[in-house]
């Protein structure tokens, strides 16, 4: 089991943040909104504002993935069913959560996963 005090502050780092994370898919969403303004599609020809927009996407989905990741883990945090792998249903190890609080699989797990998406 893991203590009750390092659960509390894992959700703690979790919340955290989540807020984080909200704050900045705010301010992307503004971004693009001025880019769509300061340059109509229509009127833009260059790549290079495109890119920007690209990029911001980009950060922009995985951020959105971070943040699912992290309600997934706090869902789990309220059901007891924290730090336990997705995919094995094993323990995934203290140190592990606490690098990584909203991982989702142990690491042999994810090594396989990460290994059968190349
Ligand atoms: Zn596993």
């Amino acid at each position: 089991m893991i203590k009750k005090r390092v659960l509390k502050e894992l959700r703690e780092r979790l919340m955290a943040r989540r807020d984080q994370l909200l704050e900045q898919l705010k301010s992307f969403k503004e971004e693009l909104a001025c880019l769509d303004q300061s340059h109509p599609p229509e009127f833009s020809e260059g790549a290079q504002e495109e890119t920007a927009a690209n990029s911001l996407l980009a950060l922009d989905n995985q951020e959105r993935k971070e943040l699912a990741d992290i309600q997934s883990a706090l869902e789990k945090l309220d059901q007891d069913t924290y730090g336990k792998c997705e995919r094995c249903s094993r323990r995934i190890g203290e140190p592990r959560l606490e690098a990584l609080p909203m991982v989702r699989y142990c690491i042999s797990c994810q090594n396989k996963i990460e290994e059968s998406a190349k």
